[in-house]
């Protein structure tokens, strides 16, 4: 035990230990560095993981807010919502393009209570008692300006006579009578063309005369949302004249550096309209000048306008490579001067019956809906859109069943059928 310090003194002192004291304190140097080092490595380990997971807590109650906001919207949406129509009083009506042809209106809801939000590209449903028509006119008008709590706004193009074709009854009827204080009968809005506000993927949306109107609600949705999701918008016309909203739209595109506003003339009129200034591109809105301007064919497509124009950029778009189910597109009537077939009197098709007509007729396979094919044989049935949008062709079936090429947009009745939108499938009775 005495000998103990000594002998360790004497160790320490040997020659053996002398010699490799270095190598000693070196281990010993070495084991303090790699215990500081992996010390670092853990804190710095450990910092990241907590950051990670307070980004991955942050994230989730992010998500969990925006649950509970859409949520809120829904819940809103449901309970001011409203079944049938509802007086909306016109609170404003402006111009909206140079030549007066286009006009805005405001409306307010006359019984003062909450309106419901709506999906960006959605429209309402007017039905309007015009003096010297046997039956109220019912048409869609797209909303065109982004959700707010007090009012709806529409934008409405003045349908002129051209040839044998008589004006547009309910767009003049809207822009020769209908001025501030006049009530109208207006749908809850409604359809399934519109802009996923949850997502933030990049939107091209795409416009031609006032088929801007849904996709211009888009637009302001986006900019109102506060959002910096990647937008492009190209919008077409004639010239200066059928420029709509023109003012609105280079002020968004001026203050928002994710808005791309690209307008194009396709008539522009000499020493009047001028490239660069007025509009950006001559021609119309095309797929060539798509796959000029947009880095790639990834984004989601909105369109609204003529259609031929729609389907040619559907065509160019899919032949690009864009997957059928991202373009999206609104049509705003059947196709003009589509030719009607006319009844054939020896269809062998399954009996339609139209009861309050008395009349039993063999389905004709050459119609493509039961409306048309009750209006080519005389039967008079309601109509508005005829694109399933709007409900007024809505008919008791009494017996037999219908199919629909598209699910119709019009939330229909049990036991009814949209006849704008269906065939027979076997006999019918139908209460018309
Ligand atoms: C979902 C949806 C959204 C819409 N959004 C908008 C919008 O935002 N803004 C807008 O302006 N429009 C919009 N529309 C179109 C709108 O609903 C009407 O179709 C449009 O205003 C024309 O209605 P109208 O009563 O003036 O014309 P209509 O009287 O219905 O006539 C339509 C066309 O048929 C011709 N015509 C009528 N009768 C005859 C006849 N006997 N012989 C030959 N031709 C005839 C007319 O000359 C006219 O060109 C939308 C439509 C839908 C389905």
């Amino acid at each position: 035990m005495v000998d103990a310090p000594t002998n360790a003194a004497e160790f320490m002192t040997s020659p053996l230990v002398q010699e490799n004291l270095w190598i000693v304190g070196a281990v010993i140097i070495g084991a303090i560095g790699a215990q500081a080092l992996w010390l670092t490595v853990d804190f710095f380990r450990r910092a990241a993981h907590e950051n990670a997971q307070r980004a991955r807590i942050a994230e989730l109650l992010e998500l969990r807010l925006a649950a509970a906001r859409t949520h809120r919207a829904e819940q809103e949406k449901k309970s001011f919502s409203w079944a049938g129509w509802r007086k909306f009083e016109v609170k404003r009506r402006e111009f909206a393009d140079p030549s007066s042809q286009a006009c805005s209106f405001y409306l307010a809801p006359h019984d003062g209570k909450p309106i419901p939000a709506f999906e960006p590209g959605q429209f309402l449903t007017f039905q309007l008692a015009i003096p010297g028509q046997a039956k109220p006119a019912v048409r869609c008008y797209s909303l065109s300006d982004s959700p707010r709590s007090d009012h709806y706004r529409v934008t409405i193009k003045r349908l002129p006579a051209r040839g044998d074709a008589p004006p547009g009854l309910a767009s003049n009827f809207f822009h020769d009578h209908i001025g501030e204080g006049d009530l109208v009968d207006v749908r809850a809005p409604s359809g399934r063309f519109f802009l996923d506000m949850t997502h933030d993927t990049p939107v091209v949306l795409l416009a031609a005369g006032v088929g801007i109107t849904p996709v211009l609600c888009m637009l302001n949705a986006i900019v109102d949302s506060g959002s910096s999701r990647e937008t492009w918008f190209l919008f077409g016309v004639r010239h200066g004249d059928e420029h709509i909203m023109r003012e609105h739209l280079d002020r968004v595109a001026r203050e928002h550096e994710n808005v791309h506003l690209h307008v194009c003339y396709s008539n522009p009129r000499d020493g009047v309209d001028v490239r660069g200034t007025d509009y950006h591109h001559s021609g119309y809105v095309s797929t060539e000048l798509l796959r000029e301007l947009l880095p790639s064919s990834n984004y989601d497509f909105y369109m609204c306008g003529p259609p031929p124009m729609m389907d040619s950029l559907t065509e160019g778009l899919l032949e690009w490579g864009v997957p059928e189910e991202r373009v999206h597109f609104e049509k705003f009537g059947p196709a003009p001067g589509k030719p009607k077939p006319k009844p054939d009197t020896s269809a062998k098709g399954p009996p339609v019956t139209f009861k309050k007509s008395g009349r039993t007729i063999p389905w004709d396979a050459a119609f493509e809906h039961v409306w048309d094919f009750a209006a080519a044989n005389g039967v008079e049935i309601d109509s508005g859109c005829l694109e399933g949008n709007c409900g007024s062709c809505m008919t008791a079936i009494l017996s037999g069943e219908v199919t629909y090429a598209d699910e119709p947009s019009f939330p229909y009745e049990k036991g009814t059928c949209l006849t704008c939108s269906c065939v027979p499938n076997g006999p019918l009775e139908l209460d018309a």
